[in-house]
């Protein structure tokens, strides 16, 4: 089929809800749009609080009442990782899918996907060694804890990475023997609509995961306000974010919330600059900048300062903006939305500083009407501005020279933000007093990034977020323990 491979062909893949194994066609529809050309790419199924409420019902049946929770582990592990061989098998289809759904270059998408699997793979394994202990604490009593799954699973998801975030908590949550309803953003809901059709074909029994497209306000908010779910798992804007928190908290249910930042890579004077620059255009332009926990301040030594600038100006000035499905270095920003947001932000805060690569929209010929913004980097910003201090969710980098560690350390945590930061000196001893001093959920040295970083814990701090995502241990948070202690006397 070659139906994917045009900006300018329709898509031919599921578009409406799926519940209980089975897809909803009586909704409304609305219009996702291609961010490349800002035609019309597929009308999705807009589901209402009465589908959503069906979807959760249907989690809840499969939780209280189906086999998935009660199935032995390797039995779980097993379809999970059959899950994870339908993903890769597919990844052609479904990252034409993602590429054409979210704008980003096609070589993005195929990460993504591959990261998708492996999200499946890897809980697959480490659901098979998750057990409760045994607390020999009190003599006459055999006590130990069981590691129970939570129940219903609630999961609003963003459109930037939509398949791997999707993937990411569904994945932990579903090993621990959860059922879970998921929501993905309108923006761009195609490859986790396939998804709920590719876990039914991995013999995921129906009602396990349940897939609802629908509006933020209407099918998230009703979704997030549920009182029958018992986790709320959030990714997107800090304002919603603390939204649908209040929601869950009214009917106490517990929420992990990944709400972006505003992260640096910081730079002495001693760093290894080529190998440096690179990762730190990369860190900037994946995804065109709107990537949670993007490297979007460069905090540089003085002494250091204009060669690291020139030398990032220069890459990011040999950039290829382009249409996803063509491959370029930068794709287009989601939303004539999100393109208005960043160029204001950008004009705006540009003002007094000095716009040293970009700054404006671009047009590409053939795709006069996509959402394209040139990779941009500011120089000479005040750490305390807007544009050092908000998230831009753009290709834009902001540049702020330092004269010390003391000072590295004070504008890396001034933001509200604390997601992940990364240090780039040879220095061991200041590698590690960097690590310990930043506030924020990882931190590379010499280094952004770890591939997908399945395996490496991750979240936030202040308003990045709270909860841990990815890792072994993000399987115990989609668990509680129950303990149990049997009076057995003494002999
Ligand atoms: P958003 O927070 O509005 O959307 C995220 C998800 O929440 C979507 O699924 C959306 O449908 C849902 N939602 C929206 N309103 C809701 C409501 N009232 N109740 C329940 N769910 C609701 O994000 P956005 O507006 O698409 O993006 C705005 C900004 O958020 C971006 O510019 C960026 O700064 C940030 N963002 C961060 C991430 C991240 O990875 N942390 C991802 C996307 C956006």
């Amino acid at each position: 089929m070659t139906w994917m491979n045009s900006h300018h062909e329709p898509v031919n893949t599921p578009t409406r809800s799926v519940i209980d194994g089975v897809e909803v066609t009586d909704d409304p529809t609305f219009v996702d749009l291609d961010p490349a050309t800002g035609a019309a790419l597929a009308d999705v199924g807009a589901a209402s609080a009465d589908t959503v409420a069906r979807a959760v019902a249907s989690a809840r049946a499969a939780f209280d009442e189906g086999p998935w929770p009660k199935m032995a582990p390797k039995e779980r592990a097993r379809r999970l990782r059959a899950l994870g061989d339908l993903i890769a098998d597919d990844s052609a289809t479904m990252a034409a899918l993602e590429s054409r759904d979210t704008g980003k270059p096609l070589t993005q998408a195929r990460t993504d996907v591959e990261v998708a699997a492996r999200y499946f793979e890897f809980y697959a394994g480490v659901i098979e060694g998750v057990h409760g202990d045994t607390i020999p604490a009190i003599p006459g009593v055999l006590a130990y804890t069981l590691r129970e799954p939570l129940g219903v699973t609630a999961h609003i998801e963003p459109w930037n990475y939509p398949l791997q975030i999707g993937c990411r908590t569904l994945a932990p949550s579903l090993a621990m023997g959860n059922c879970a309803v998921l929501k993905p953003a309108e923006e761009a809901p195609l490859t986790l609509l396939r998804l709920a059709h590719l876990a039914l074909q991995a013999d995921i029994p129906p009602g396990v995961l349940n897939v609802v497209t629908g509006l933020g306000e209407v099918a998230g908010a009703a979704l997030a306000s549920s009182s029958q779910i018992d986790h709320l798992s959030f990714t997107g804007s800090v304002e919603i974010g603390s939204l649908v928190a209040m929601a869950a908290a009214r009917n106490v249910v517990p929420v992990a919330l990944e709400l972006g930042g505003k992260s640096p890579n910081i730079v002495f004077a001693d760093a290894d600059l080529d190998r440096a620059v690179p990762i730190i255009a990369k860190s900037v332009l994946q995804n065109a900048g709107q990537t949670c926990s993007a490297g979007s301040r460069l905090l540089v030594h003085r002494s250091v300062h204009r060669q690291v600038v020139d030398a990032l100006a220069a890459r990011l000035a040999a950039v290829r903006v382009g249409a996803g499905l063509d491959d370029p270095d930068v794709g287009p920003l989601i939303s004539a939305r999100q393109l208005e947001r960043v160029d204001t932000m950008v004009s705006a805060g540009a003002a007094g500083a000095n716009t040293v690569v970009g700054g404006s929209r671009v047009v590409v010929p053939g795709y006069e009407g996509g959402y394209f913004f040139s990779p941009t980097l500011v120089d000479g910003v005040s750490p305390d501005g807007v544009l050092a201090q908000d998230e831009i969710f753009g290709p834009v980098v902001v540049v702020c020279p330092f004269d010390d560690e003391a000072e590295a350390v004070r504008i890396a945590n001034s933001t509200n933000y604390g997601l992940i930061a990364a240090v780039w000196t040879n220095d061991v001893s200041r590698a590690h007093r960097m690590a310990a001093a930043l506030r924020c959920g990882q931190v590379y040295i010499n280094g952004y990034g770890a591939g997908g970083g399945v395996e490496l814990p991750f979240g936030g701090v202040k308003h990045s977020g709270y909860g841990r995502e990815k890792g072994a241990e993000a399987v115990l948070a989609f668990s509680q323990t129950k303990t149990v202690a049997v009076a057995i006397g003494t002999a």
